[in-house]
């Protein structure tokens, strides 16, 4: 079925052009919004896609219309054969993008340049080394912190991802934008998410409206609200002759369902319509018995729910800490 660019369009009218491959559900952090202190009970290996069978889903997605993939994990640089999957898959009509706890990213210094890979975002939770080793439950603050320099030193523009949570690193919120005075980036502030083992409460949380009441009573009229893309998940901002901008990711208090272009692969081979979807298609095992695999793919677009997997108002988001989630955010990529 060549590129029929309608194949991937739900009943909302959704086409779903963006694919998330989640490399692994290994990371060489414990953030503890993703995952638990002693991290997941990883499956048997055979379990996991192989790199062929990574690049071979992939391009079933791209002949149905999917224009850029981006690799997730876990953390998808600790996977030993990443930069073969990277260069089979930058060969694709798509746009490759990757996010990364950025520890190993200056390794792949010289291949992002060849393969001209420049949608990269970097999870830095807090510009606190202390802070840092608490959030992740290791010490790789400097590790990031240069590889965030090397690459900006590089001519990378980059975007910078940072869990926003009540009493962990919602004061440093002005420090993050203050971040972004003199460099090409792009901080962007998530809102807590509910996932299987964070131990979430929306009370944690900072909402969209919190984040921009902070930062206008410091910065006033200087803040200028930023056009934001069609498929677009932030809401972006910058200050008045800042190098750099912020963003904010609400899809807690302001889900950006609306527009969603996004489906997600797991590591070991499910499809997820939606991030908070707790039914997956199986795409492995159909790959594996040399099933086809569209019919699987179009049933699963055509029964994504409207909103958040099915929680379509705020309360129905607030009892998600009642959910009986089947994966930690390590095991779905966000
Ligand atoms: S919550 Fe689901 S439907 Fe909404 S934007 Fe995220 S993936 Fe798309």
């Amino acid at each position: 079925m060549e590129n029929e660019a309608s194949v991937l369009t739900d009943q909302f009218g959704r086409k779903h052009d963006y694919l998330r491959i989640s490399l692994t559900e290994r990371c060489n952090l414990r953030c503890f919004y993703c995952m638990p202190e002693n991290g997941i009970q990883l499956k048997e290996n055979a379990e996991y896609m192989t790199k062929s069978e990574v690049v071979s889903i992939a391009k079933t997605f791209v002949n149905l219309g999917v224009k850029k993939i981006r690799l997730t994990g876990g953390e998808p640089l600790v996977r030993k054969d990443a930069s073969e999957i990277i260069e089979e898959l930058a060969a694709l009509p798509i746009e490759l993008a990757i996010t990364t706890n950025g520890i190993l990213l200056d390794k792949f210094l010289d291949q992002f340049k060849r393969l001209n890979i420049t949608a990269i975002n970097v999870s830095l939770d807090t510009l606190n080394e202390t802070k840092f080793n608490n959030i992740t439950r290791r010490n790789y603050f400097e590790k990031v912190r240069s590889n965030i320099k090397l690459f900006l030193n590089n001519g990378f523009k980059l975007k910078i991802n940072a869990v926003l949570i009540k009493g962990v690193n919602d004061d440093e919120l002005i420090d993050f934008v203050e971040f972004t005075k003199d460099k090409e980036i792009d901080y962007r502030f998530i809102e807590f998410m509910p996932f299987n083992g964070n131990k979430w409460d929306w009370s944690k949380g900072l909402s969209l409206h919190e984040i921009n009441t902070k930062i206008s009573s410091v910065y006033g009229a200087s803040v200028m609200k930023l056009q934001d893309g069609k498929n677009d998940t932030a809401k972006s901002f910058k200050i008045e002759n800042y190098k750099g901008t912020f963003s904010i990711i609400s899809s807690i208090t302001n889900p950006f369902c609306d527009s969603c272009n996004r489906i997600r692969l797991t590591a070991d081979g499910q499809l997820k319509n939606c991030l908070f979807s707790n039914s997956e298609s199986n795409l492995l095992k159909s790959f594996r018995n040399g099933d086809s695999l569209e019919a699987i793919i179009l049933d699963s677009i055509l029964n994504k729910k409207k909103i958040r997997g099915g929680m379509n108002s705020h309360s129905d988001i607030l009892n998600a800490k009642n959910i009986d989630w089947k994966r930690s955010m390590v095991s779905i990529g966000g």
